[in-house]
């Protein structure tokens, strides 16, 4: 099947100014992202994940170049389009969770899906990340992998066709971060989204089909993995 493309970003520089200092975050990338795939974007610390995956989901815009998206060039949207884009194509799900703590997990995701015409619905996508008993708990009865897995839920709600994870087991044990994964890899599969995981962590890049390699906000390479690994076989 041909690989279709659903993100072009084309020179797509970032520089973030703050008085005399400036900083090149991203420095004239070039990528495409493809339909359905599971890819990972991987660098060290301060090497321009996050700036690349907040610009993917029209979070942040670039200083210059373009980003080609259905059509539509975000790098000029208006600020109407760019609302559309954020809400109906994209799932974000962060390190720290950031669930609101005065809802509910199954508020926290209802939250979510009633932005979109066509959610996920919700019992079903919670019983799906397993937390089919403990929807109606608060985000700080529940543990660290839990509150994730309530994360995901609320991005995948939406059914969005780009779910973009940045360091999703970065707060996470060695054991919940693989269920994690592993979550991540079947709504990949089950529901064709494309999924973009972020991470500092080299061994994580074995589940991916395609790895971006970033370096001082550079992508230095973008590789093919003929035989991904299930998340359940990555260790760290
Ligand atoms: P990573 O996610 O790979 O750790 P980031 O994309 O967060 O890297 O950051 C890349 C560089 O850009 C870093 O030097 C960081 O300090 C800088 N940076 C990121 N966001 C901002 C911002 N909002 N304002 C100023 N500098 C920023
Ligand atoms: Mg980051």
């Amino acid at each position: 099947m041909a690989e279709e493309v659903l993100m072009r970003m084309e020179n797509v520089s970032r520089t973030f100014v703050m008085g005399e200092i400036r900083v090149e975050a991203l420095k004239d990338t070039c990528l495409d992202l493809l339909k359905g795939e599971l890819v990972v974007i991987l660098g060290p610390s301060g090497s321009g994940k996050s700036t690349l995956l907040n610009i993917i989901g029209g979070l942040d815009l670039p200083s210059s170049g373009d980003v080609f998206f259905g059509g539509k060039n975000l790098s000029h949207a208006d600020d109407e389009d760019l609302t559309d884009f954020r809400r109906n194509e994209i799932g974000f799900v962060f390190q720290f969770y950031n669930l609101i703590s005065d809802l509910t997990a199954r508020e926290n995701v209802e939250l979510a899906a009633n932005l979109v015409e066509r959610p996920i619905p919700v019992e079903q996508i919670m019983s799906d990340v397993g937390l089919g008993e403990r929807m109606d708990h608060f985000p700080s009865q529940l543990s660290g992998g839990e509150q994730q897995r309530v994360a995901i839920a609320r991005a995948a709600a939406k059914n969005p066709r780009l779910l973009l994870c940045d360091e999703p087991t970065g707060a996470l044990d060695f054991q919940t971060g693989q269920m994690i994964l592993s979550l991540l890899s079947r709504i990949n599969q089950e529901r064709g989204s494309t999924v973009v995981i972020v991470t500092h962590n080299t061994a994580i890049s074995a589940m991916a089909r395609r790895v971006i390699r970033m370096s001082s906000g550079r992508v230095v390479e973008v590789s093919y993995n003929p035989s991904p690994l299930p998340p359940e076989r990555i260790e760290w």
